[in-house]
């Protein structure tokens, strides 16, 4: 399935991600919640919804929206400050918010 350069911008920094967990680790929402779904698997969540070959979008957004699932996230910015790979957990977040409050398609 061919891809547009513009189609690819919108996940491949998620990309890179090498599920180290040091954004977990830095989230004080984390800190406080620990059911909470954490920045590491919403910047994943974010690669594949991102992503138009990807057809799970609609289950992927139910999981993500639940009592501990995205909406606990505080937006301090911490994941992506610690992130080592330059992934912007924070950012991914912000993207999925909008999925889920229909701004985005
Ligand atoms: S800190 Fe960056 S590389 Fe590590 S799990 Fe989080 S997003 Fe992935």
């Amino acid at each position: 399935m061919l891809q547009t350069p513009e189609d690819v911008e919108k996940y491949i920094q998620f990309s890179s991600c090498i599920k180290c967990g040091l954004c977990n680790s830095a989230c004080p929402t984390m800190a406080m919640d620990t059911s909470f779904i954490g920045p590491q698997a919403l910047a994943q969540a974010y690669r594949y919804i991102a992503d138009n070959r990807d057809k799970g979008k609609k289950n992927r957004l139910r999981v993500i929206d639940e009592s501990h699932g995205i909406w606990r996230c505080h937006a301090s910015g911490s994941c992506s400050e610690i992130c080592p790979k330059g992934v912007d957990p924070a950012m991914g977040i912000q993207m999925l918010r909008s999925y889920l409050l229909g701004i985005r398609d």
